[in-house]
């Protein structure tokens, strides 16, 4: 961050996470089970249109959200609690401080093409299911390093040394606004 006065420039490290969210079309009931949705295709796709597809391929991690039915707001239940998250959280980052030991990176987002070619390798079956994605989602060559990168994440909070198709289409699922959402 650079901040300019009269007088000096000063520069300042800084990093941010953006978490942004939007309505799936205009009337905001796409694709949820309780309402129909109103909108024409045209419309839908000049509503996704305003964000532009440079914009998008930066975001790494994009997923939908569905409405949360009654009953499971209600529900007693209880989902992974905040501690065993941090524990969880905290086991991967660990992991990834081993694996950079030594380097200036310090975590999976982190990684340049190059330690995303070193520490991202994938067996056959998942290069072929990568190779795939590629191909019918049109994933950019940034897209591509992103999907690796979380996918890497999501093996290092499964405890696994090696990325699985599994990890690997967690990964993939994550790109949803790669793929046209109004067809
Ligand atoms: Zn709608």
């Amino acid at each position: 961050m650079t901040i300019s006065r009269a007088k000096s420039t000063t520069r300042f490290p800084a990093e941010f996470i953006l978490v942004a969210a939007f309505n799936p079309c205009p009337c905001g009931y796409r694709g949820d089970p309780r309402r129909e949705c109103q909108c024409t295709p045209p419309q839908v796709e000049k509503y996704m249109g305003k964000i532009s597809g440079p914009l998008l391929d930066r975001i790494d991690i994009q997923l939908e959200v569905p409405a949360v039915p009654y009953r499971d707001l209600s529900a007693k239940r209880a989902g992974t609690s905040s501690e065993q998250m941090r524990a969880a959280v905290n086991a991967a980052r660990e992991r990834q401080a081993a694996r950079f030991a030594g380097s200036s990176t310090r975590a999976n987002a982190r990684m340049s093409s190059r330690l995303v070619r070193e520490h991202c390798q994938l067996d056959a079956p998942a290069s072929e299911m990568l190779k795939g994605a590629v191909t019918n989602l049109g994933l950019s060559a940034r897209a591509h390093d992103k999907v690796l990168r979380v996918a890497r994440t999501i093996a290092d909070l499964d405890a696994a040394e090696t990325i699985r198709c599994d990890h690997l289409a967690e990964a993939i699922n994550y790109r949803l606004l790669d793929r046209t959402l109004w067809t």
